[in-house]
Order: C-alpha cells, then sequence, then structure tokens
C-alpha cells in the first residue's frame, strides 16, 4: 500500500529527530525495558520456549485525535450490543452466510457446528464476546475531508480561528518570507525569523498537522482555518473481532515502554495524554465474570492455544492476572487436539478434561483452517459447542465476527434490525467505509465490475483471520479473474481506508541502531466485553484498547509478521501547541 503524496501528518507528541546519543542511549534502554516487562514474544526464526524478544515498537505514542478516541471508546457498548444480537438472530446468520458457505469450506465447517447446535439445542445459553473492532483514522473522510475542504458549519468554526493562524504558516511556509517592506532591521529580524522557522519546519520533518502539498495555496488557506475539521479525519472500522481478540496485555505494555520512553526523555508532563489502559483487567474480568455465573467452585478457566504460542506474553498474563487476582480459580492451556484427546461430557454435558470441569472455554486458536489438522479438532470444536461451558466465543459469536456479516451489516437499513434507538444505528452507521458483496447476483456483479475498473480504491477480503489473507489494490484484478462466479461469494470487498502519517522511530530486534524515522500509520483497537443469552445482557461494557502501527507502505501490520510494531496513543487536540 502506496500513501498518497497528500496525505496528512499527524503532529508528533515530541520533537524529532532526537540527537543520536540520545536516541542510542534511550532506545537500547527501551528495549531491555520491553523485555522486562512483558512486551516480547517468541522469536518465529530462533524459536525456543525458554527464551523472549521484544516486540516491535514505537519508540514514543503516535498521536490520536482525542475526540475520536473519546468516540470509538463511548460507541464500544452500542458495538458490543450489536453484535450480541447479529449473533442470536438465526435467520440473520443463515441467510448472510447462505452463498458464502457453498464456496468457504472452512466457513461452511463452522456453519455445520452451528447447524447442529441449533438442532440440538444450545446447552449453555450465555455466551461470552471479548470483542475487538478494529479502526483506522480515515483522512479522506467526505464529511471532514481536508481534500474535499467541505466546511461544517456550527460551533467549531470559532475554535478554528486560533489553530487557523499557526496552521498557515504550517502549511505555506512562505507567509512569513513573502512579507515585504520595513527597516534593514525589521527585515533582519524578518530573515532571522524566517530561517529560524525554517530550521524549526526541518526540525519537525514535516510533522505539522497537515501537509497539503498538491492544494493550491487559497485551498490551504482554507485547510487551516477548517483545521478543526480536518486534523480530526473520522475513522472507519475496520473489522470486528469475536474470537482470539488479542493485545489485552500487550496494549497496556505498550504504553508502559512509551511513558517509560517519554519520561527519560524529559517529558514526564506529556503523559497526561497517554489515556488509561485496562484491558488486561478489564478482559480477564470478563472471563472471571462468566465463571461466577456458571458458578461452581472447582471448575476451571479453559485457553484454548494454538501448537506453538509465539504471542505468548499476550496470553500468559491473562493467564497470571487471574490466578494472581482470584487464586481460587485455575487455568488449564489445551490444544484442540489435547481436548479431542482428553474431553468428555458429563450427565449434564458438563466439558470435562480428566477430572476437572470446565467453566468457561477462551478462544486464542480456533479461528483459521491451520488449527483444525484433522477431524479430531473440528469434533474438540463440537464437543466444545455442545458443552454446557461458556464459550468465549460461542459458535454464533464466531459466526457474527465474520467479514461477511460485517459487509451485511454495513448496508443501508440492516442496522434497525438489531438496533432500537434511531442515534444510535447513526452514530454506528458512521463508522462504515464501503463494504460490497462479490455474490453471484446483481449487486454483486456490479461489485466484481467496480473492482476490475479501479482495483486501487479496495481491499479483497476472504472469511479469515489472523492477517496476511487479504489482496490488495492492483492485485485485485488477477485474484478475481481467478475465480469463477461463485467463488467470488467467498469473499467481500471493501473501500481502503486512507489513514493519515505519523513519523517516529520503529524499533525491532535485529535491526541497525539507532531507528531511521519512518512514515507510518495506525490502527485502534477498543476492546468489549458482552455477556447474556438471546433475551438479556448482563455485562456490557467497554474494556481498553490497543494501537498496532505500521509502516505505512506496508498492506498490513501484524506485529507477529513482522511489519507492525506495538504503539499507543497520544491523545491531541486540534488547538495543542506546537510539540517541543
Ligand atoms: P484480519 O482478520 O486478517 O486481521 P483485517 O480485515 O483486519 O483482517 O485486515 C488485516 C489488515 O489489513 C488490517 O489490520 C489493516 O492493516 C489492513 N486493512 C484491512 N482492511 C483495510 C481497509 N479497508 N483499508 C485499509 N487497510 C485495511
Ligand atoms: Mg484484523
Amino acid at each position: 500500500m502506496t500513501s498518497e503524496a497528500n496525505t496528512p501528518v499527524l503532529r508528533n507528541c515530541i520533537r524529532l529527530p532526537l540527537a543520536e546519543d540520545e536516541l542510542l542511549e534511550v532506545t537500547a534502554k527501551a528495549k531491555d525495558y520491553a523485555i522486562m516487562h512483558g512486551a516480547a514474544m517468541r522469536s518465529k526464526t530462533a524459536f525456543s520456549p525458554d527464551s523472549l524478544n521484544f516486540a516491535p515498537f514505537v519508540l514514543v505514542p503516535s498521536s490520536f485525535p482525542r475526540k475520536e478516541f473519546e468516540k470509538a471508546v463511548a460507541l464500544q457498548p452500542i458495538i458490543n450490543r450489536l453484535m450480541h444480537n447479529v449473533a442470536h438472530d438465526e435467520e440473520f446468520i443463515t441467510t448472510t452466510l447462505a452463498e458464502t458457505i457453498k464456496v468457504d469450506e472452512f466457513t461452511a465447517n463452522l456453519f455445520n457446528i452451528y447447524r447442529k447446535v441449533l438442532a440440538h439445542g444450545f446447552t449453555q445459553k450465555i455466551s461470552l464476546g471479548m470483542l475487538r473492532s478494529d479502526l483506522m483514522l480515515e483522512s479522506g473522510c467526505p464529511e471532514l475531508s481536508p481534500r474535499a475542504f467541505r466546511s461544517k458549519a456550527g460551533a467549531d468554526e470559532a475554535t478554528g480561528t486560533a489553530a487557523a493562524a499557526a496552521a498557515t504558516i504550517a502549511v505555506d511556509g512562505t507567509e512569513i518570507g513573502t512579507a515585504a517592506g520595513g527597516t534593514a532591521e525589521e527585515k533582519n529580524k524578518k530573515e532571522m525569523a524566517v530561517a529560524a522557522e525554517q530550521r524549526a519546519k526541518n526540525d519537525r520533518k514535516d510533522c505539522r498537522e497537515l501537509q497539503l502539498s498538491q492544494a493550491t495555496k487559497e485551498q490551504k488557506m482554507d485547510a487551516a482555518a477548517k483545521s478543526i475539521q480536518s486534523a480530526y479525519c473520522c475513522w472507519k472500522q475496520v473489522e470486528i473481532n469475536t474470537i482470539a481478540s488479542g493485545f489485552g496485555h500487550l496494549g497496556p505494555a505498550s504504553k508502559t515502554i512509551q511513558r517509560f520512553v517519554l519520561s527519560e526523555l524529559g517529558h514526564a508532563d506529556k503523559l497526561k495524554n497517554m489515556p488509561q489502559n485496562n484491558a488486561l483487567a478489564g478482559l480477564c474480568d470478563g472471563m472471571v465474570k462468566a465463571w461466577d455465573i456458571y458458578a461452581r467452585p472447582n471448575a476451571v478457566i479453559l485457553f484454548i492455544i494454538e501448537d506453538v504460542s509465539y504471542n505468548i506474553c499476550d496470553q500468559r498474563f491473562h493467564e497470571f492476572y487471574i490466578r494472581e487476582t482470584y487464586p481460587h480459580i485455575k487455568v488449564l492451556r489445551r490444544t484442540l487436539s489435547d481436548v479431542h484427546r482428553e474431553g468428555k461430557l458429563g450427565l449434564n454435558k458438563e466439558l470435562l478434561l480428566g477430572q476437572q470441569e470446565v467453566a468457561v472455554i477462551y478462544f486464542r486458536a480456533g479461528y483459521e483452517p491451520g488449527h483444525y489438522h484433522s477431524q479430531a479438532e473440528w469434533d474438540a470444536r463440537y464437543l466444545m459447542e455442545t458443552s454446557l461451558a461458556i464459550k468465549c466465543p460461542s459458535i454464533h459469536y464466531h459466526l457474527a465476527g465474520t467479514k461477511k456479516v460485517q459487509q451485511a451489516l454495513a448496508q443501508p437499513a440492516v442496522l434497525e434490525r438489531f438496533i432500537n434507538d434511531p442515534e444510535e444505528i447513526k452514530a454506528v452507521g458512521k463508522i462504515f467505509t464501503g463494504l460490497y458483496s462479490l455474490d453471484d447476483n446483481e449487486a454483486g456483479n456490479a461489485s466484481y465490475e467496480m473492482a476490475l475498473k479501479t482495483p486501487e480504491k479496495f481491499v479483497l477480503k476472504p472469511q479469515r483471520e489472523g492477517g496476511g489473507n487479504n489482496v490488495y489494490g492492483v492485485d485485485i484484478p488477477d485474484a478475481l479473474k481467478r475465480m469463477s462466479r461463485v467463488e467470488r461469494s467467498a469473499w467481500i470487498l471493501m473501500d481502503l481506508i486512507h489513514p493519515p502519517l505519523t513519523k517516529g522511530y520503529m524499533v525491532r530486534p535485529g535491526a541497525e541502531m539507532p531507528p531511521q524515522i519512518v512514515d507510518m500509520v495506525s490502527e485502534l483497537g477498543i476492546f468489549g466485553v458482552v455477556i447474556g443469552d438471546a433475551d438479556h445482557i448482563v455485562h456490557n461494557y467497554q474494556a481498553g484498547h490497543m494501537l498496532r502501527t505500521k509502516l505505512s507502505t506496508a498492506n498490513e501490520g501484524g506485529v507477529a509478521a513482522g511489519l507492525g510494531a506495538l504503539d499507543s496513543p497520544y491523545l491531541i487536540d486540534s488547538d495543542d501547541e506546537e510539540e517541543q
């Protein structure tokens, strides 16, 4: 993915670049700090269960507009409720996935489990949802776009004026330099001011609020006057995860590293702009609330894990948090194959692993075909699904998190089926970017033609999780042409989101020191916990966040995959002072 030349740049939380000796020292310290605070992973290239590498991280936090962050946090309980209702709408799930399961074997296998469970009735009516709604800022947002320069009249307008003066210089350095006349001394002063401004500008490495290099000067002035809006690009949902929503530990851990770095660099005053993040506690408490509902004092919480867990800290910290905070609750870790070997149902359909009864199952695996080596793992999934244990996710929650369901939810009037409040419908509706079906019908064929014509505007997604499965931009036509008309219905098409850039240092194990300043884009994930059955929601809350940042040239930013890095948001307001 390449960013367009006129992609806006969010200003930095501190002035970069750092002096080289300072950068070397603080980076070395931060690496050790990361390992020693569990911001770490097992190496894929030199795997050893006995050692950890620090996880790639961004040295100082990336900026994120405060209002948009707060909006995302406030919206999460509504999204939780939406997903809970979707998961319990048998007709919607069935019709939405009808075409997909004809051609997508993995989704069809999940759906078969769902169908069988429906036929026999749910043994456990309560589900535990631990969701993560992923989003990116959209710099080309129609309502606020600095590209469209559309003005939104209202109270914001006045606040924009102060920022306008500063931003005019920032977006157009010629303003001071072209001011003519005055005495020689005045001229001198002006020249010095221009030079100083120029130096400062270089120092900032274009990290001011917005760089609108392709806009005309008039447009730039207009943009500056509207900076209150353009700085606050709206955000769009990338996807919603209902299974194995990771980074409950690494989210808060990222903040811990960056808080340390900012303090070391003498910027402790900035820490107030890093929002609290209690994701680990929020998610683990969710599991414990489900455990309480199950109400069997000797029953355990079971984590379903991959054969090899590279992202081990993000699972063990959950386990350790539960063990330390609630020592009476035991946690077990088992693969799907283990469950097939050891698991059986008791008289009341309780899941038993040996003699241990399982109250809650937390799936950190089971979301991709590679986790099911044979029918044995599918049988294990079915066994758990028919058991009395409370699942995170239960099969209907898993299906509700498919890309196909996300695409269906974004269609006009569909939200009304799940949300009553018109204001909430409006708020949720705004987070969807264009999502298009590729089913073999008139609408699907029109999307197909659209994708062939302007592929650079889209991303093509299959029904998979875990990264590395999507097709981007110019690669789309070939991918589509290789598919039959029916095969296309396993995929959806989505508008590409164009996030603003940030500039900073990405620190990776084994990479050259000191790190260089790079262009990056971020993706914010907001966690939500929801517990209930088809008729009642008993718990529903927002549970912290995580920020992942990748090189702006990368399509995807999986941290373990190598292009992404741990980050955390530094909240900015449009009228903040320049970084110092
Ligand atoms: P997965 O389930 O594999 O995580 P996602 O839908 O989250 O699939 O896509 C993976 C990554 O691809 C995202 O984290 C994001 O970096 C990028 N991506 C996905 N959709 C878009 C989009 N519409 N615009 C820009 N980038 C996207
Ligand atoms: Mg994702």
